[in-house]
């Protein structure tokens, strides 16, 4: 058998993510991550999307662009796993696949139209900005929802890890929220930071590195403590991120 196609982006997406590492490893975990599917022509047609508002929900079908020319593996270790285990390409959504095409459903907000210019307004997505679209498809509750489906390794969220901001990063976030283009930016940097996006060796012990995320035009600077606390005449230490500081200018 045979097949060949030439597959074209429809869209790009524009995010809040600038970099690959802090994005969320799944869609729907940082929902104030907000972002544009711009349609490239001729999908900027309005016609491309008519009947589209009346759904809540897409699929987003995309290519991770960025990783394109490291290839595919056979098998990944997935960083649930704490990388240790390997797992078949095909039992994970590891960004090295062959094809390297992605899905992710997003919620849809709007969609924005203007003369040669149309974008739907999402939230929630795990992607790059400047990923190309493949194709857009609403999500249909009835079908595409399997309550009582087993999620392998992945079956709940992950859990979240407490964040807080030093007193300077207080007043340097004072500053940037009243701006437009950082919508919900105290939002997004707990949902984000709460993933933890380290790799998941670092959090066995003390970690005194300072780590980067890039969200819009800023670099978001934060390190892990580990904070000792009893529960049941024990005591156990828990990570807590501390946001050190917020500043505009994207070191990537
Ligand atoms: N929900 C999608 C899926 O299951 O196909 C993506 C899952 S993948 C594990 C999500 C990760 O892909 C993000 O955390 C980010 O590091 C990476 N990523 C997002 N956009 C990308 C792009 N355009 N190129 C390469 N990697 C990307």
């Amino acid at each position: 058998m045979s097949f060949s196609s030439q597959i074209q982006a429809v869209a790009y997406c524009r995010t809040p993510y600038k970099q690959k590492f802090g994005i969320p490893r799944q869609p729907g975990l940082v929902n104030a991550a907000r972002g544009f599917v711009e349609l490239q022509a001729p999908y900027n047609d309005i016609d491309t999307v008519r009947g589209l508002e009346q759904y809540s929900h897409l699929w987003l079908v995309f290519c991770f662009h960025e990783n394109l020319a490291q290839g595919w593996k056979t098998t990944v270790r997935p960083p649930r796993l704490g990388g240790n285990e390997k797992l078949g390409v095909f039992a994970t959504r590891s960004t090295f696949r062959p094809n390297g095409l992605g899905q992710s459903v997003v919620k849809l907000h709007k969609i924005h139209r203007r003369k040669g210019y149309l974008a739907l307004e999402i939230s929630g997505m795990d992607l790059l900005d400047g990923t190309p679209i493949i194709d857009i498809k609403p999500y249909i509750p009835f079908s595409d929802s399997i309550p009582d489906a087993l999620g392998g390794i992945a079956h709940e969220a992950p859990k979240l890890t407490k964040v807080e901001f030093s007193q300077d990063a207080k007043q340097q976030l004072a500053c940037y929220e009243g701006l437009e283009q950082y919508q919900q930016l105290e939002e997004l940097i707990i949902g984000v930071l709460a993933q933890d996006p380290r790799p998941a060796y670092k959090r066995a012990k003390a970690d005194p590195k300072v780590y980067q995320v890039a969200l819009y035009d800023l670099d978001i600077l934060w390190r892990v403590v580990k904070v000792a606390h009893a529960k049941n005449n024990d005591s156990v230490s828990e990570d807590t991120i501390i946001v050190q500081e917020i500043k505009t200018g994207i070191s990537v």
